[in-house]
């Protein structure tokens, strides 16, 4: 994993340097995490790390496509790696949880906005807000 992406970072003109590879690394460790969790995270193992660096790090790596961020609340955007499988979100606003769904569950309407209204659909940044059924009824048994 270091050395691929060591060879990704050279040949796109960027080294690996530590706090790229703990950043990265705490980005796919934590999941959904904003860069104040990053940086909680990445200060456990080098403490020269700070909220700075953190943002501009997390920007070299957007820009090189190891992660990708979204906006799952109105503060900080939150990132995922991209290491696993794309995916878009489903966010609970009620117990803030977030759901990774597949693509494929968006296709169709993906499609459709291609096709009809020539546009296309970024999935990994896409958040859709509702509440999950357990909030719902819960707030059914409390009413
Ligand atoms: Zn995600
Ligand atoms: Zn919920």
């Amino acid at each position: 994993m270091t050395e691929e992406l060591a060879a990704r970072l050279h040949s796109l003109g960027y080294r690996l340097t530590p706090q790229r590879q703990f950043v990265l690394e705490a980005v796919e460790k934590l999941g959904h995490a904003t860069p104040d969790e990053i940086l909680a995270e990445v200060q456990q193992r080098s403490s020269a790390v700070n909220v700075s660096t953190v943002y501009r790090t997390l920007e070299v790596l957007e820009e090189l496509g190891l992660v990708r961020h979204t906006h799952l609340s109105d503060r900080a955007p939150t990132y995922h790696s991209v290491g696993d499988h794309e995916h878009f979100h489903l966010v609970c606003r009620n117990c803030h949880r977030i759901v990774s769904v597949d693509p494929h569950e968006v296709a169709p309407l993906a499609e459709r906005l291609r096709d009809e209204h020539g546009f296309v659909l970024d999935i990994g940044h896409l958040a859709v807000f509702g509440h999950c059924v357990e909030c719902e009824e819960r707030e059914e048994d409390d009413a």
